[in-house]
């Protein structure tokens, strides 16, 4: 379903609270604030802190003390994802009375012990677009039985999507509205390049995929504009956004910001962090010169 014309359009910054934010975080806030403001629209900003284990109070004040100093003003209250586990629990439910998810009980090293011996022979394990190996086959195909003896003994498992058998249930070719090269293009989504991805965490109660999904629906998000190392999940948002009823947005992905070693940017590059830029003495203007706006 296309979002509603007739509504102003809603943007979001989306960072994750995990470390400092740099240039390449700069051009996606700017851009969203940008077009928000140039379009009548609504510019949002959401805090991504599923990851309980990496997110800390100090990094969200950092990118609220960042966002303030590059001159970008926010709708208030901020949605703060640690406090809407519920809402990512409500959907996984849903998922799960589908018949859609199960319970996934390899652990990494098991995963990445099962594709180094494969690995040894002729061919190479499939791999996702980030290059992370495809999940095998074995919790899928365990009976209910063997699954409830599992959970009973409390072996650890995280929820991941049962892709192919979302893709049946949905039935029809998707695709995604994309305005990143100037117009407006349709891309065909194949979320199965993904293999069965996680939903929920053995340790975090939801994950990237599902909580984006519902919060941009939540949020009435109609433009989702984030950087090209987001583009190939998206597949896995509109699948997701089929199954679970939820609008689509238009999405927009936009070139990334490149470091000195010719990869894209990382939270732990302190040169290009805007904290760091801040205190060198440049000021937001410089900024925005840096990251080509
Ligand atoms: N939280 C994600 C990040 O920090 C961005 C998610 C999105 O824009 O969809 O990279």
């Amino acid at each position: 379903m296309p979002a509603s014309q007739s509504t102003p359009p809603v943007y979001r910054f989306a960072p994750s609270p995990n470390g400092s934010l740099h240039l390449g975080h700069a051009l996606s806030a700017f851009l969203n604030h940008d077009m928000a403001k140039a379009s009548g629209g609504r510019f949002l900003l959401r805090i991504e802190d599923i990851d309980l284990t990496r997110c800390t109070p100090e990094f969200e004040e950092m990118i609220y003390r960042d966002l303030v100093w590059l001159g970008l003003d926010w709708e208030t209250p901020v949605r703060r994802q640690s406090e809407h586990f519920d809402a990512y629990r409500d959907a996984l439910d849903r998922l799960r009375d589908m018949g859609l998810v199960y319970p996934a009980f390899l652990t990494r090293g098991e995963v990445k012990a099962r594709v180094t011996a494969y690995e040894a022979g002729e061919e190479n394990w499939p791999r996702d677009p980030d290059g992370s190996p495809l999940y095998p086959d074995d919790d899928k195909l365990r009976d209910e039985a063997e699954r409830a003896e599992l959970i009973a003994r409390g072996v650890k498992h995280a929820w991941r999507l049962d892709v192919m058998k979302a893709m049946a249930r949905v039935g029809k070719p998707l695709t995604w509205r994309e305005t990143g090269s100037g117009n407006t293009e349709t891309i065909a989504a194949d979320p199965a390049i993904w293999g069965d991805v996680v939903l929920s965490r053995s340790d975090a109660p939801s994950s990237y995929h599902l909580s984006v999904v519902i919060d941009d629906a939540l949020q009435g998000i109609t433009h989702v504009v984030r950087g090209k190392d987001l583009y190939a999940a998206t597949a896995i948002h509109r699948l997701l956004q089929e199954l679970l009823g939820l609008p689509e947005p238009v999405y927009h992905h936009h070139r990334l910001i490149i470091g000195s070693d010719g990869r894209k940017l990382s939270k732990s590059e302190g040169s290009t962090g805007i904290a760091a830029l801040r205190e060198d003495g440049l000021l937001p203007a410089d900024i925005r010169r840096l990251v080509g706006l």
